[in-house]
């Protein structure tokens, strides 16, 4: 039976770099997505920036363009970014779009008629010198609990305490500077504690449309009253006037989902697909969203509600996933795991061994899954090279030697056979439900198993000796087809994840005019083009050089004479209490910068030669965009003496020099005049 669906990620914020965290999302919905076009089914995928809102306004205005110039821009990198990785949607659009401005203020002229809109005049925090209204993440004070310095006007980055702009002690505009005053400003509100809309809420949360624990969690929120929803933002905002309200703006949430519809309808002109099919109230085909866990609340609550009580049909199912951790910790700047996807393509190149990583560690569920780049490089050398391509390297070379290129077609009367025609290696027959249910890890379990069973065959066969013998040259054709035949169903199974690779697989090797479809398990292919590389082993080193890249230390900084730190100094916790046993196990040593030089090839690093008294070591230090080389020669800094010795791209850095500040503005120590080199700091 051919299904209808309508598939979407959540809209990236055109306000800044897709990283390795938000390559999840799209990574699993693409996966599906592919494996959805490959049974035969119409599915289509859209998606698209986010756009509209104050940080994009005022991030606009620092670089002294209209903010139309800021999201066009990054759309295009966005764009690259996803396309990169595989990630192919039919329809990237953006927010900032006349169908998305359409269907946003249609759905409030409806929700207005249902008299779910009302107006209420609200107090809020107003930036005199800038003359605006300023979002919480705006405001900027002293903690009203722990009393730590520049915390955000929500919560505190130092305590975790949450409390509301208000209470904030000496608040200031964190884009002026300027003391804010409480001001009134009439906003407007989506009923949500509207009998109608609770209880609606209440039944589509409970139906299946949510996973398990999506839905146990939303029960909490809709076990108290649900608050009416703020839709407003008073001007100056970058995004679509309300219709009735002059100087009054859709809050960017509201339009934010919207942005599907829009999306979608630019699709349907370009396509002539039907819009309402997919979009009419009691609608028969399917629409999911692809959504991150931290965004469940706008997606399970305000945006059925709002689509329920505008007339449209209501998503079929959520599909939340977890975050990503990198090496087990959270992505950090600081360690250099906030990988951005530009560095991974600039270091790694090939993409598809991060989606086939991904795969490997998704499931159905909400847990995050983690990066372990050990790991990564460890199973993708194992099972993609190792177990997968090893086949075709192995064997398909006999088939254009000996028997231009064709191949012996499974014996139906064999059992061996039957079960290859049955697409039964192992226990591979399970991998279509697995792709069904995003249990994506326990699909790769099964081919890597059907692999290693091919493979085992292969290594007991021996087809290298048995080549040696004229007399079975029957007996090495059959051995080598059945390997190859293994070697096109797993190519089929892998095609939504790798979908580079085993399309050229499709098209160079097994002489197809098109990509592989879900069906083409039944019919086995009877000839074989010659062998081509078609991957090489990812080389650990790549990745110790994405990750030195995204080091924030190592970003550019704008230099000058006489710096200083520009920005807010940012507090940063004070760590955990260490004994003086602790500390004094650092050597730190007073170090005379007898040379520093440019390492060729190196964006970041100054090759450093320190002068310890007792000799001389080599470090490498990301300061190259705060100093000129010629500028620290003969200096004095700090080292640290005693750190072990750590292999980088470019040589072997033995120790590390003392430097304050992180982000764009970095500052090495220097003693005090009369400290020579070689003594112990302490
Ligand atoms: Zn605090």
């Amino acid at each position: 039976m051919k299904r209808k669906l309508l598939v979407t990620s959540a809209l990236p914020y055109a306000n800044g770099s897709i990283h390795l965290g938000h390559l999840v999302e799209y990574i699993q919905t693409d996966i599906w997505v592919r494996f959805q076009k490959m049974q035969g089914h119409e599915c289509h995928y859209v998606c698209a920036d986010d756009t509209h809102g104050t940080p994009i306004m005022l991030r606009a205005e620092k670089e002294g363009i209209p903010p139309e110039e800021l999201i066009a821009r990054v759309w295009l990198e966005h764009f690259d970014d996803f396309s990169a990785f595989h990630v192919n949607f039919d329809h990237y659009g953006s927010t900032n779009s006349e169908e998305t401005k359409d269907f946003a203020c249609s759905i409030y002229g409806k929700l207005k008629a249902a008299n779910l809109i009302e107006s209420r005049t609200i107090e809020q925090y107003y930036d005199p010198v800038k003359a605006m209204f300023l979002p919480d993440r705006f405001i900027k004070g002293e903690c009203p609990k722990c009393g730590a310095k520049d915390q955000y006007g929500d919560n505190c980055e130092v305590c975790g305490a949450a409390y509301t702009p208000s209470e904030l002690r000496n608040p200031y505009s964190a884009v002026s500077g300027a003391k804010p005053e409480l001001r009134e400003s009439e906003h407007y509100f989506f009923r949500l504690s509207d009998q109608r809309c609770q209880d609606f809420l209440k039944e589509w949360t409970t139906k299946g449309t949510l996973q398990p624990e999506a839905s146990n969690k939303m029960q909490e929120w809709l076990k108290g009253a649900l608050s009416d929803w703020d839709i407003s933002r008073d001007a100056p905002y970058f995004g679509f006037e309300i219709p009735d309200a002059p100087g009054k703006y859709f809050y960017v949430w509201l339009d934010a989902p919207v942005g599907y519809m829009g999306s979608f309808r630019k699709l349907c002109s370009e396509r002539g697909i039907d819009f309402d099919e997919y979009w009419k109230k009691g609608s028969e085909t399917e629409l999911y969203h692809f959504i991150g866990k931290d965004i469940l609340y706008f997606h399970a609550l305000f945006w059925p509600a709002m689509l329920e009580h505008a007339g449209f049909r209501t998503p079929t199912k959520l599909f939340a996933h977890g975050f990503l951790t990198v090496n087990g910790e959270k992505m950090s700047k600081s360690r250099g795991t906030f990988i951005t996807a530009r560095s991974y393509v600039d270091q790694i190149k090939n993409t598809e061994y991060l989606r086939y990583y991904y795969a490997a560690k998704l499931n159905g569920t909400m847990e995050d899954i983690d990066l372990n780049l050990e790991d990564f490089v460890a199973k993708v050398n194992s099972d993609l090279i190792g177990k997968y391509i090893n086949i075709a390297s192995r064997c398909a070379g006999f088939i254009t030697r000996y028997f231009d290129g064709k191949l012996l077609l499974p014996d139906p009367a064999s059992e061996e056979g039957r079960n290859l025609l049955n697409g039964a290696i192992g226990s591979g027959q399970h991998v279509k439900e697995f792709f069904e249910a995003r249990e994506y890890g326990r699909a790769i379990r099964d081919i890597m198993a059907a692999a290693d069973k091919i493979n085992v065959d292969v290594n007991d066969a021996k087809p290298w000796d048995i080549a040696k013998e004229e007399s079975r040259r029957q007996e090495l054709h059959a051995i080598c087809s059945k390997a190859m035949h293994g070697f096109y169903v797993l190519s089929i199974w892998l095609a939504p994840i790798l979908p580079g690779t085993s399309n050229r697989i499709a098209r160079e090797f097994f002489v197809m005019d098109r990509d592989f479809l879900w069906d083409d398990l039944k019919v086995f292919p009877s000839r074989i083009n010659p062998y081509q590389h078609l991957m090489t082993r990812l080389d650990p080193k790549t990745v110790e050089a994405m990750v030195e890249a995204n080091k924030e230390s190592l970003k550019p900084v704008e230099h000058s004479p006489a710096r200083h730190a520009e920005s807010q100094v940012h507090h940063q916790p004070i760590l955990d209490t260490i004994s003086i046993e602790d500390f004094s196990k650092i050597d730190l040593r007073i170090a005379k910068i007898a040379n520093a030089e440019h390492v060729e090839g190196a964006e970041k690093l100054l090759k450093l030669t320190l002068d310890i008294g007792t000799g001389t070591r080599t470090v490498f230090a990301g300061i190259k965009s705060a100093y000129a080389p010629e500028e620290l020669v003969g200096r004095h800094t700090v080292m640290v003496a005693n750190l072990a010795p750590r292999k980088m791209k470019f040589g072997v850095s033995e120790g590390m020099v003392l430097a304050a500040g992180d982000g764009k503005d970095l500052f090495i120590l220097s003693p005090d005049e009369g400290a020579a080199a070689g003594m112990k700091v302490k």
